[in-house]
């Protein structure tokens, strides 16, 4: 296998762990758009047993006060039929003091039992309504769930095609460059081999000595930045690389600390620029 052949399916082995890492990252992001309407439900559902225990306990209340009123009422029947067996002014005004607070329970009694059954009342209403907001939300939850399912399942299908396809792509070729370049292309979110231009590279943007710079233009080795580490190719510049190559002084390390910021920064720009159209 040729140098050149090798940076071939370098190139196209960074193109499938690129996709490997987006597809990777995606299958790990996709099921999390669930939470959300997950603990909506999750929140509607606690309501909804929160009303429901006011509900009973509201219940129990009416019960009760529906037992006093029964027994207020009780109360009183008995002391009016007393009221015709009466002999005394003292007996009647017992009986008829009696009878006064046995009616102001129960008039008491009436109202409160009132006020009871209007909150059942809307409390039935707020859980009919929490009901169906539950109902609404579960079935739009068991939807999501099928379209998260039905991404996920494509996405992984596009993994192990991607797999395969890498597979492919690093049959014969040299485990221990391979172990290195991937690491490179996933700690560099998917640059691995780049471009060297005007004695750059095109990842980190630093000058590389003359003699290393050369070495990469002969092409007779896999050779990577002593910078970042990602393997580099010959790119030819169209404007100042011959004058770059003839410099004896260009471009050394010690030049480094010299380099002016302005310098550096149009670099960058032609580099952007460079690598956009490698992208493509
Ligand atoms: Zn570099």
């Amino acid at each position: 296998m040729t140098t050149a052949e090798i940076f071939e399916k370098l190139r196209s082995l960074q193109d499938v762990l690129a996709r490997k890492i987006e597809l990777e990252r995606e299958i790990n992001y996709i099921p999390k758009m669930l939470v959300t309407q997950e603990e909506l439900l999750q929140r509607l559902k606690k309501e909804y047993i929160e009303k429901d225990i006011e509900r009973s306990a509201t219940k129990t209340v009416e019960m009760e006060l529906k037992n006093l009123l029964f027994e207020a009422e009780s109360t009183r029947e008995k002391a009016e039929k007393h009221m015709d067996a009466i002999s005394t002014q003292r007996e009647y005004e017992n009986l008829d003091k009696e009878i006064h607070d046995a009616s102001e329970k129960e008039s008491q009694y009436r109202k409160e039992i009132k006020q009871k059954e209007q909150k059942i009342r809307e409390l039935d209403n707020d859980m009919e309504r929490k009901k169906e907001l539950i109902d609404q939300q579960d079935a739009e939850l068991s939807q999501a769930k099928a379209d998260v399912e039905a991404k996920l399942a494509e996405r992984k299908k596009f993994l192990i095609e991607s797999e395969a396809e890498e597979k492919e792509i690093t049959k014969n070729m040299d485990e221990e460059l391979l172990f290195k370049f991937e690491r490179i292309v996933k700690k560099k979110g998917g640059n691995g081999i780049v471009s060297i231009k005007g004695g750059v590279c095109s990842s980190c943007h630093m000058i590389l000595p003359v003699q290393f710079a050369n070495s990469v233009r002969s092409g007779k080795e896999i050779v990577s930045c002593p910078y970042c580490s990602s393997i580099l190719f010959y790119e030819e510049s169209s404007e100042g690389e011959e004058a770059y190559f003839d410099d004896d002084t260009a471009g050394s390390l010690s030049d480094l600390e010299d380099l002016d910021e302005e310098d550096v920064e149009e670099e960058y720009e032609e580099d952007d620029e460079k690598m956009m159209d490698y992208d493509e």
